[in-house]
């Protein structure tokens, strides 16, 4: 990767803001470039990077590197980290995924997941906002070597339905990566974006437009009225752990069930072999979307066994109904919050991978009694597009068009605190647009109370046991007074990220006490942070002076290999005296049997090698680049 400091002059002294989709099993970046959105392909030339980190023995590797070499290393290779951000270890969703990877999570401190891999021979730790952060590392890099300047400023999006927590440890993950994360946006606004943005200008009378985005690990819907460049959610639904890798795992417990009864063997018990059989499982559920039926095939799957069996698509959807039923029940769910009839509903608008799926359309099209499907803009790229419009218009760049835009996210889920008897008051009711700052006033409970606990939730159930927590703090100092006579202010306010702050103020003596939820539990300090800024730039250190030294080892390799080649050609050696062919031979037959005695050795010990062969070889040396 190349060093890039400056930008570049077609920047001016502005560097550009990227956008991120950091999606659960692709991300994609997009910038605003030219007065036109650009996806930017990855080293591989690839429009999409996949979120997965691996470690090995000698390297930690990020994206299409990592994914490649999932099947050979499956315990070491991280993916779906999205499904981890911001959850407790103890989360029921948490324990059915564990269940599920071949890599291995335990309970941290505070209940936080943490991953364990072996990395370089020892037993790694890491939280999910490092992995996130590796992979946001790598796409700085990506964008870094595109625009040729270095990127700091991002918007990254996050589902609509992610909580607070979620959203914290997201733009932590951005911190760590040395991004400074301008905005949290919402993933349907930024589809929504892609969808709408080239027609505002002709759309005067307004629109309603249902983002349905059904990707690997998440589904969100989300109903949006677009109108003059105002971007304006009305209402959001969905679940974080709803996607196209439940829909493999369905059909590799159907494999697992096929294995089974016909060899009576439990695959089950084999981590190499179920992540092969996921891949397969994912190819033949992506022929399934063209065709009417796929073959699953894994050579020596298990006991030297070969596994190979048909599916139709019929049975794929009869496996995967009840989830595909599911995203229609939270659309339902959607418009009754917004309080739209579907019939006034304008356009539906596909995004994520999983949509091409012909039976999640078909009941899509069924449910809006025939409505058109939007299809026109690539689900993968839609939600990095507007990212990086919104990104644009943060960073000052873009046209009027642009500058003019106007997004208003709401929030997912009611935020509220605890009162008497275990109950949720809710404050800030679920789908209020944001930013957004609701007061709630609270009376002490007791004669000469003079300290108030309170305990913040978000949730829709009545009962705050059933919600979940998300701060706890005590509000001291308040006047001695017989009960119900103090009053408290408590105020919540959230930002445009979706972010919570909460403060409570004593309104006869002005005692204030705020907190910044979830500070101490479910997410990071400033030093935690700190420290994993550092260790990624370690980790980035290493990896390449472990690019570094292979490529000198492999340089030192491949010469000595040219040089003997040259050596052997008579027409070009018959100049030579004996001596000096001979003392050349010996030279490069020592340096190969070094190359093959010391695998990966210190940079420099090759380069030092290679300066001697080099000079030894002078008088062939001429002749390389004629070969
Ligand atoms: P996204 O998170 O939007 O990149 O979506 C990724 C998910 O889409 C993965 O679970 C893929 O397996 C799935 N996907 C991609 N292409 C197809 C397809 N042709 N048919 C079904 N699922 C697909």
């Amino acid at each position: 990767m190349k060093l890039v400091t400056c930008c570049a002059t077609n920047w001016g002294n502005k560097a550009p803001a990227i956008g991120i989709d950091l999606g659960t099993t692709y991300s994609c970046i997009a910038v605003w470039q030219n007065n036109r959105v650009e996806i930017i392909a990855n080293d591989q030339g690839n429009r999409t990077t996949p979120s997965c980190v691996a470690f090995t023995a000698n390297e930690r590797l990020v994206g299409d590197a990592a994914k490649n070499q999932t099947d050979m290393n499956p315990t070491n290779t991280v993916f779906a980290i999205k499904r981890l951000i911001g959850r407790r270890f103890s989360d029921a969703s948490v324990q059915s995924d564990i269940r599920q990877w071949p890599f291995k999570v335990v309970a941290g401190p505070n209940d936080r997941p943490k991953i364990v891999v072996s990395y370089r021979g020892e037993e790694k730790q890491f939280y999910a906002e490092e992995i996130s952060s590796m992979i946001l590392v790598k796409i700085k890099e990506v964008a870094e070597a595109y625009l040729d300047c270095t990127v700091k400023n991002a918007v990254i999006t996050v589902p609509a339905y992610f909580n607070d927590s979620q959203r914290r440890s997201t733009k932590d993950a951005g911190d760590i990566a040395g991004l400074s994360v301008m905005r949290i946006m919402d993933e349907p606004t930024a589809a929504a974006v892609a969808y709408g943005f080239d027609k505002i200008s002709k759309n005067t009378k307004g629109k309603n437009v249902l983002i349905f985005d059904l990707g690997g690990g998440t589904f969100d819907v989300a109903l949006m009225s677009i109108r003059h460049g105002k971007f304006e959610v009305k209402a959001t639904a969905g679940d974080t752990h709803l996607g196209g890798e439940d829909f493999d795992d369905r059909l590799v417990d159907h494999c697992v069930r096929e294995f089974k009864s016909k060899y009576k063997k439990d695959l089950t018990e084999n981590v190499r072999a179920l992540r092969r059989l996921r891949t397969a499982c994912e190819r033949a559920k992506k022929t399934m979307s063209f065709s009417t039926q796929a073959t699953i095939e894994v050579d020596y799957l298990y006991d030297g066994i070969d596994f190979s069996t048909r599916i139709s698509q019929a049975r794929f959807e009869e496996l995967n109904i009840d989830l595909f039923a599911r995203c229609i029940d939270l659309i339902e769910k959607c418009l009754s919050d917004a309080k739209i009839e579907k019939s006034r509903v304008d356009t539906v608008v596909l995004v994520g991978g999983s949509t091409r799926i012909p039976k999640v359309q078909q009941l899509l099209h069924d449910f809006f009694e025939g409505k058109e499907l939007c299809k026109g803009i690539n689900p993968d790229e839609a939600v990095a597009y507007g990212a990086a419009v919104q990104a644009a218009k943060l960073n000052g760049q873009g046209d009027r068009e642009v500058q003019e835009l106007v997004f208003v996210d709401v929030t997912p889920l009611s935020l509220g605190v605890e009162t008497r008897g275990g109950r949720m008051t809710v404050v800030v009711p679920r789908n209020t647009p944001i930013p957004a700052k609701n007061q709630y006033v609270l009376t002490t409970v007791k004669d000469n109370q003079t300290r108030m606990p309170l305990a913040i939730y978000e949730g829709e159930r009545a009962e705050t046991t059933y919600n979940n927590l998300l701060g706890k703090f005590v509000l001291l100092g308040i006047d001695p007074a017989p009960k119900n006579v103090t009053k408290i202010d408590v105020c919540f306010e959230i930002n445009a990220d979706g972010i919570l702050n909460v403060s409570a103020q004593d309104r006869s003596n002005g005692h204030k006490n705020k907190i910044r939820i979830n500070n101490k539990e479910g997410r990071l300090g400033a030093e935690d942070i700190q420290k994993m800024m550092k260790d990624s730039e370690k980790y980035k250190a290493e990896d390449e002076e472990f690019r570094r030294r292979h490529d000198a080892w492999n340089s030192l390799e491949k010469y000595s290999y040219q040089m003997r080649s040259i050596l052997r050609d008579n027409n070009i050696t018959k100049m030579l005296s004996f001596s000096t062919k001979v003392n050349i031979e010996d030279a490069i037959g020592k340096t190969i049997s070094w190359v093959e005695q010391n695998p990966l050795p210190q940079a420099c010990e090759s380069e030092l090698k290679m300066n001697e062969l080099k000079s030894i070889c002078k008088p062939i040396d001429k002749e390389v680049n004629k070969k």
